[in-house]
This record gives C-alpha cells, sequence and structure tokens, in this order.
C-alpha cells in the first residue's frame, strides 16, 4: 500500500502538526487529552533534534504537515518464536489445540529444521516486522538437544547481520524436567552462555518443581543470565506455577531479571489466591507478558464447543499491583497460532480489544514500546526522546478510534530520519523449503 504521505529529502526537517502518545515522550510537560499531545518535531542528520509544541518549529525549515496524524517510537516485540514460525502449511495442527500444537511442532522440528530451513523462516518474520516498525525482538529458541547446537550459532550469525535493523535476543526454551540433569542442562546453559542468551522454558507440575526452580535461578546466577519462562498457559485452575517462580525469586535472592509469559490460569483463581500470587510477582519483582492473540487461540478450545473465556492473565490487576506489563506476538504462521504478522499495530489493536486497553486508552501505547523495551533492558528504545535517533512511525490516523480501526497499512516507518521501504516479504519465497 502507498504511504499516506511522503517525507522531504533533506537532511534537516519538520514534521509538523504530530499528535504523539504522551507516554512515550521523554520531558513532555504537556498534560494530555486522551493521553496524546499535538507537537512538531524537527529531524536532523537522523535524530530527533528537538520535541516542540504544534506550530513552533521554524518556518524556514523544509516541513512534512502530518496535519495530526500520529507519531509512534519504532516498536519491542518481547515474547516471538522466530525458529518456528511459517511452517503451517507444511504442518498445520489440524484440531487447533494446544496438545496438537505441541505435537506437531515436535514432528517439524525433528523431520526440517536445520539451519537453512530455520534461516529462511527466521528472516521472512524479521522482514515483516522490520517493514511494520519494529526494532527490538526477543525470541525463544526450541532447545531440545541437539536443536540448540543449531539454533543458537544461526541465531548469533542472524543477529549480526541485522544488528542495525533490528536487535535481538533469545532465550533457551527447554522442557522443565531437564533442568535436573546436568549433562542437559550443563550443556543447555554453556550455549545460552556462549551466545549471549537467557534460560527458560515451559513450567508445568512437575515432581520436585522447587528443586527445579532452585536450579534453574542458580544456574543463572552463577552464569550471569536473566531468565524469561512461559507460566500455566493452561485454564487448568490446579497449575499455578506462578507463585512457586515468585518465590523462588525471592528465596534464591536472585538479581538478574525474570520476565514470565502467558500466566493464562491466574485468571482462573478466586480474588483472594490471585490477589496473593499478584502480590508475591509484584514483590519479586518479575516482570510479565501477555500474548493475547495466541491466548484466545488456543485456550477453552474444545471441538464443536464455543470458547467461553478470554484466556488471557489479570493484566490490570498486575499493572495496579506494580508490575511490569507488556503485550507481544507470541507464534506466527505455526501450529500455535495459525495466523500473525510480526505486526505490533496488530497485536496492540487485538490487546486492546481483548484485554480492555481501552476507555481510558491514555497510557496504553506503552504495551508495545516503552514497558517491553524497558524490560528488555533498552530503556532507550520505544520512546521519542531529543537527541534519539529518529526511528518513527508515522499514521494518517489522528486519535484513537481511527489507529484503532484499520490496520495503518499506509504508515510510514522511519529509521534514522529517513523513510523505509515497507514492502512485506513474499509468502512464495517460502516455498522452496515448504514444498516438501
Ligand atoms: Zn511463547
Amino acid at each position: 500500500m502507498t504511504a499516506f504521505m511522503t517525507l522531504p529529502d533533506a537532511r534537516r526537517f519538520a514534521l509538523t502538526n504530530a499528535t504523539l502518545p504522551a507516554v512515550l515522550v521523554k520531558g513532555l510537560p504537556v498534560a494530555a487529552k486522551d493521553g496524546l499531545v499535538p507537537a512538531d518535531l524537527v529531524i536532523s542528520d537522523g535524530k530527533i533534534e528537538a520535541i516542540l509544541p504544534a506550530g513552533s518549529a521554524s518556518a524556514d525549515l523544509v516541513a512534512a504537515d502530518l496535519r495530526g496524524g500520529m507519531v509512534w517510537p519504532c516498536f519491542a516485540d518481547m515474547h516471538t518464536h522466530l525458529d518456528k514460525g511459517h511452517f503451517w502449511d507444511r504442518r498445520p495442527n489440524p484440531d487447533g489445540t494446544f496438545e496438537g500444537a505441541l505435537m506437531n511442532v515436535r514432528e517439524d522440528r525433528m523431520a526440517n529444521w536445520s539451519a537453512d530451513d530455520i534461516r529462511a523462516r527466521f528472516e521472512f518474520s524479521l522482514k515483516s516486522a522490520y517493514a511494520h516498525g519494529t526494532k527490538l525482538i526477543r525470541t525463544h529458541l526450541d532447545s531440545i538437544p541437539p536443536q540448540p547446537d543449531i539454533s543458537f550459532p544461526l541465531f548469533d550469525e542472524i543477529r549480526a547481520e541485522w544488528k542495525d535493523r533490528i536487535a535481538l535476543q533469545a532465550v533457551a526454551l527447554l522442557p522443565l524436567e531437564c533442568v535436573l540433569d546436568e549433562s542437559v542442562f550443563g550443556g543447555i546453559v554453556a550455549t545460552t552462555k556462549r551466545y549471549g542468551g537467557l534460560l527458560g522454558g515451559a513450567t508445568r507440575i512437575l515432581p520436585d518443581f522447587e528443586r527445579i526452580l532452585d536450579t534453574l535461578f542458580k544456574a543463572a546466577a552463577n552464569n550471569g543470565l536473566d531468565i524469561d519462562l512461559h507460566v500455566d498457559e493452561t485454564e487448568d485452575k490446579q497449575v499455578l506455577t506462578l507463585e512457586a517462580i515468585a518465590e523462588a525469586k525471592l528465596r534464591n535472592r536472585f538479581e538478574g531479571s525474570v520476565t514470565v509469559g502467558h500466566c493464562c490460569s491466574l485468571a482462573r483463581q478466586d480474588d483472594e489466591t490471585a490477589g496473593r500470587v499478584i502480590d508475591k510477582v509484584a514483590k519479586a519483582n518479575i516482570s510479565v507478558v501477555s500474548l493475547p492473540m495466541c491466548n484466545m487461540y488456543l485456550q477453552d478450545r474444545h471441538a464443536g464447543r464455543t470458547p467461553r473465556w478470554r484466556g488471557v492473565t489479570l493484566f490490570h490487576e498486575l499493572t495496579a499491583a506494580g508490575v511490569k506489563t507488556a503485550v507481544s506476538s507470541d507464534n506466527t504462521r505455526d501450529p500455535f497460532y495459525a495466523y500473525g504478522d510480526m505486526d505490533p499495530v496488530e497485536v496492540f489493536r487485538e490487546a486492546v480489544r481483548i484485554l480492555h486497553l481501552d476507555h481510558p486508552l491514555d497510557t496504553s501505547a506503552r504495551v508495545v514500546t516503552s514497558t517491553p523495551a524497558a524490560i528488555l533492558g533498552r530503556p532507550d528504545i520505544g520512546v521519542i526522546a531529543e537527541g534519539g535517533p529518529a526511528d518513527l512511525v508515522l499514521f494518517s490516523a489522528r486519535r484513537w478510534s481511527e489507529f484503532l480501526s484499520r490496520p495503518q497499512a499506509d504508515r510510514i516507518v522511519m529509521r534514522n530520519g529517513m523513510g523505509i521501504d515497507r514492502r512485506l516479504p513474499d509468502y512464495r519465497d517460502l516455498d522452496p523449503i515448504l514444498d516438501k
């Protein structure tokens, strides 16, 4: 789709009559209506030189008039699976269930996940993410041996190749029972450390769960690694490992960063239990990422029965308790989620609907920008700041209702002050690896 306007071809120029989400602008003193403030931006040599009250940029500057259109910083997508994206057409999940997804991913991984196969799908996702305006991505990498020895060196190559476009982080996603098997876990920890990754895994009710967590936290502490776990991705209220994770972080006095994703079953608890667990998560300073599109797709799916709940965690209650909360893509066109395009605008739009982030929407823009970037240790990303790079996303939409009602396909993505080529990769590019 053609961009909604053209950018000036100049070293120094102004973006006038912009509308900025105030929560994403460093040092903005203006009280904002609906969280939005009018402003002029001066761009110079690829950087944001000044953020000015609307109408006050010098008339001598070459200017692009946004006529009220929103300007956001580039996005942070903090929970993805780039190693398993885009193979739906090769190995779908015919019944759409969580169990079916696990089985089909396992079979596809064992049959097909060479470095070349992963690279083709991984890069497809990166091209899409870049075109949509993303600048920072954390991906989980399936890490059941021998896969980490293929995926992590490949990740390291791709991270270097993409470093000027998208900053990448990787989490070793392992079956947590293997934490107690030193012959397996020791190798995964070493690989994770060698490639600057994080330790992760999917929790479920396991014998010796406290010992597993203590071993995981000790290994992370001893090797200077952070932790990012898939937690309680189930409607089964009996499964509530989130509390044990918070207790383990406190018990081990773990000083690294701990992030948990999903936490679906928290929403199935009675108020007293939920309140107790949320307090512990807040006390332990654990960050929570919700994956609303994937949760609504997988949770409460039973053949022939209409779903009765949305599958998402207690996002508002966690936020109110002071927990850092964000939303993210999760899976893309694989057995865990048949759809998706690595577009944080879609994730935000769906999150607003599914999690009721609206009314008011005043600070909601943080959930795909500044908060996930801060959780990932990159507070420089996902914000609009004087002196920072002009890595911005420009929209025709002026207000929330306009922004959230269309896919914003005509947006402009600016990197270092220049518009990028926003063409999305063609699905046909994947045919060579999928036509097997
Ligand atoms: Zn995930």
